[in-house]
């Protein structure tokens, strides 16, 4: 059993690296991609976890970006390699886009009568990728809601009065990059990208134009039908169907570790398959 999409303590996730790849080898699993948001920081350590415990860590990143004014999560994963210099200095640059989106989410907090203070913040930001999650958190620990899902549902999720949008990149470039950087770039939960069928199938098309090898299949969001249609995706544009469990330790209880869709483990193929295609471009390059 594998997980190919998995979070830390380096973006909003609750385990540290170690702690997620010990549970990882705790419940079986060979392999996980460590794929934490706008940052490659938490990789080392997940690595030498991976080592001790004799599970594969394959390390990644998940990046958001926007095409067609729909926004939308890369994975990138770097199976033949370690990223680039110049891809962690474009992480560094997202992150400043997140603190400042941050830190307006806060002024509006205050103005609606739930003031927070940057000591709310800072012991997340000591690691990495500072979210929504971690303000929802720190809106639980004042009291201000019971849990995490009623700070988005309430006032974080798009469009709710504390909502503030971020800059993010173009697709077109958050995949030159990637590449750029020796990953392989996979689109991820197709499922809840925000528009229709026709709309998702011209995304995944100009993705699959601009070098996108694989798209997240399997996935606990995805029913019976997104599955069928992600791999009819897959089929069409020639990309390998993925899967991972977006687990975030206690911020996303309903992700469990290992499970795509339908409560079915991801299966192991997907990762010999990537790696696959990872060999192939390798072998094109060089
Ligand atoms: P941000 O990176 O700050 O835009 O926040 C995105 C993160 O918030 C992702 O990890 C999502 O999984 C998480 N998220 C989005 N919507 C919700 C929700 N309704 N409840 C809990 N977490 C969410
Ligand atoms: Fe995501
Ligand atoms: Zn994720």
């Amino acid at each position: 059993m594998i997980d190919l999409h998995t979070h830390t303590t380096f973006s909003d996730g609750s385990q540290t690296p170690t702690q997620l790849v010990e549970e990882a080898a705790a419940i079986g699993l060979t392999a996980i991609a460590v794929t934490d948001h706008d940052t490659v920081d938490g990789l080392p350590e997940a690595l030498a976890a991976g080592e001790r415990l004799g599970v594969e860590v394959i390390p990644g990143v998940e990046i958001n970006l926007e095409h067609d004014r729909v926004t939308m999560d890369m994975l990138g994963y770097f199976l033949a390699g370690a990223p680039t210099e110049e891809l962690q200095q474009e992480l560094a640059e997202l992150r400043v886009y997140r603190a400042e989106r941050n830190l307006r989410m806060v002024e509006r907090l205050a103005e609606l009568g739930f003031p927070l203070d940057t000591a709310d913040l800072a012991a997340a930001a000591e690691n990495g990728a500072v979210g929504r999650p971690h303000i929802g958190e720190a809106m639980v620990r004042r009291g201000y809601v019971s849990s995490i899902s009623e700070a988005f549902e309430l006032y974080l999720r798009r469009g709710a009065p504390a909502w503030v949008d971020r800059r993010r990149l173009a697709l077109g470039r958050a995949l030159k990059l990637l590449r750029a950087s020796g990953a392989l770039p996979v689109l991820a939960h197709p499922g809840i990208i925000r528009t229709d069928a026709a709309g998702l199938n011209h995304i995944v098309r100009d993705a699959a134009r601009a070098g996108l090898a694989g798209i997240e299949c399997y996935y606990p969001l995805h029913d019976a039908e997104t599955v069928t249609r992600c791999l009819g995706l897959a089929q069409k544009y020639a990309l390998v169907p993925t899967g991972g469990s977006d687990s975030h330790g206690t911020v996303k209880p309903k992700a469990r570790l290992g499970v795509g869709s339908l409560d079915q483990p991801i299966p192991d193929e997907v990762l010999a398959d990537l790696r696959c295609v990872a060999e192939d471009r390798l072998r094109r390059l060089g």
